[in-house]
């Protein structure tokens, strides 16, 4: 069976290699010449971290990452403590891993590349002829016949992309050396908010390289439509407003330059039809969220587990693989998109009620049981508990 997959991203590298070593003929398709991955660091859940697991990857991105046991987060000025979720509360064991996106691609690209995956890059997809198996590409090209496509082309797949909806905030992202000292917990993502319209966050994200030290991603949320007001305001003006939102961050805010932040979009759509024909979607090209519940690569190497067990269930019956894939992974997907558009404009919106019911009736709320062990599994990706219809507890 001919698979091809467009995009090498977290699922599509995942499902690659999982697929080449059944046996399958994968060629993977990216726009970047050579590969690399896009973005800073992610925290591993342990719905991702048991996928890794299943492919004999997990130890390698322990390996690479942080621990992180606790994410936690302040009002500003008030100080109070309107997120503590500790994942020790849902079990002792359980904590999430804080990875660069460049530790994590490289050892799924290695994975797929070892199982006898064949990577092409430099294809500018854009669009599919679902029926016939092929891929559409810039410049009237056309690759396939393929017995399958798998769209892994991430939030803006031009493969499902007329019902998309950008959100209004997104965030600038950074990797930074972990900042020395003791004003940060290195095994805590942190945060702080002014109502819901500034927030900023570290996240301990591990040692991505043998030989080098610990990282951290840095956050700060803005308003899609003020990127541009942001770059020509200036760099000045935009660190006293770091720091007066989280003064311990003044050293390392004044450390970046504008080169050293990119500005990420978030977009919330869920694509109405993951299966046609030919075609398969996984990941963010099926359901794509701003990640507040940080929850998108996890879902991806979900959805490439799950197609992986279809397509082995059910030998040389496509329509009967693909339908056991949507089995296994719908109820999942929707409760997580529809929990991650609920979540978002309490820590990125304009307005102040919510902010105000988060921090004065949520935050109370949320450390009387068996408040604090659902966070646990809210955060920890298991509600709905994906990993059983995965088989893998
Ligand atoms: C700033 C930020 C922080 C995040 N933090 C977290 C987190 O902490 N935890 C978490 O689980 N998730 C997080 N996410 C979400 C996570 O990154 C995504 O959900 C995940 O990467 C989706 O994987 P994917 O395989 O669907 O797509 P992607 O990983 O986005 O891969 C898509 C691939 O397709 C390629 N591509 C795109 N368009 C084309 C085209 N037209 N032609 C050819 N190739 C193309 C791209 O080059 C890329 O390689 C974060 C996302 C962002 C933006």
């Amino acid at each position: 069976m001919k698979v091809a997959i467009a995009g090498a991203g977290v699922g599509g590298l995942a499902v690659g290699a999982l697929l080449a070593r059944e046996g399958y003929q994968v060629e993977i398709f990216d726009q970047f010449e050579t590969p690399a991955p896009v973005g800073s660091g992610l925290m591993l859940q342990e719905t991702g971290l048991t996928v890794l697991a299943a492919m004999g990857l997990r130890a390698q991105a322990e390996a690479r990452g942080s621990v992180i046991n606790r994410l936690f987060g302040r009002s500003v000025p008030s100080g109070r403590t309107v997120l503590d979720v500790r994942f020790k509360a849902l079990s002792a064991s359980l904590c999430a891993i804080g990875i660069q996106r460049s530790a994590l691609f490289t050892l799924l690209y290695e994975a797929a590349c070892t199982a006898g995956a064949a990577f092409t890059g430099g294809v500018d997809i854009t669009g599919v002829d679902a029926q016939g198996g092929a891929l559409l590409c810039r410049a009237g090209r056309r690759l396939g016949p393929f017995d399958l496509i798998v769209d892994g082309l991430g939030a803006n797949s031009p493969l499902s992309m007329d019902v998309s909806t950008a959100l209004p905030f997104g965030a600038l992202w950074a990797s930074v050396p972990w900042p020395q000292g003791e004003a940060f917990n290195d095994t805590a993502l942190e945060q702080r908010y002014r109502t819901a319209r500034q927030m900023t966050g570290i996240m301990p994200s591990g040692v991505p390289e043998a030989g080098t030290g610990p990282t951290a991603t840095y956050f700060w949320s803005l308003e899609g439509d003020a990127y541009g007001e942001w770059k020509t305001r200036g760099l000045s003006a935009w660190q006293a407003q770091a720091e007066m939102l989280w003064p311990e961050t003044a050293e390392l805010v004044s450390e970046l330059g504008m080169e050293d932040l990119t500005f990420a979009r978030y977009r919330h759509r869920t694509w109405p039809r993951p299966v046609e024909g030919k075609l398969v979607h996984i990941g963010d090209s099926w359901h794509a969220t701003s990640p507040q519940l940080g929850q998108g690569a996890n879902m991806a190497l979900l959805d490439a587990y799950g197609l992986y067990l279809g397509l082995r269930a059910h030998p040389g019956n496509l329509p009967a693989a693909l339908a056991d894939y949507l089995d296994r992974r719908s109820t999942h997907v929707r409760l997580y998109q529809v929990m991650s558009f609920l979540f978002t404009p309490v820590y990125q919106s304009r307005g102040s009620l919510l902010p105000a019911l988060r921090d004065w009736v949520a935050a109370p709320l949320s450390r009387v049981p068996p408040a604090p062990a659902v966070l646990a599994a809210l955060v920890s990706g298991s509600v709905g508990r994906p990993l059983h219809r995965l088989k893998l507890v």
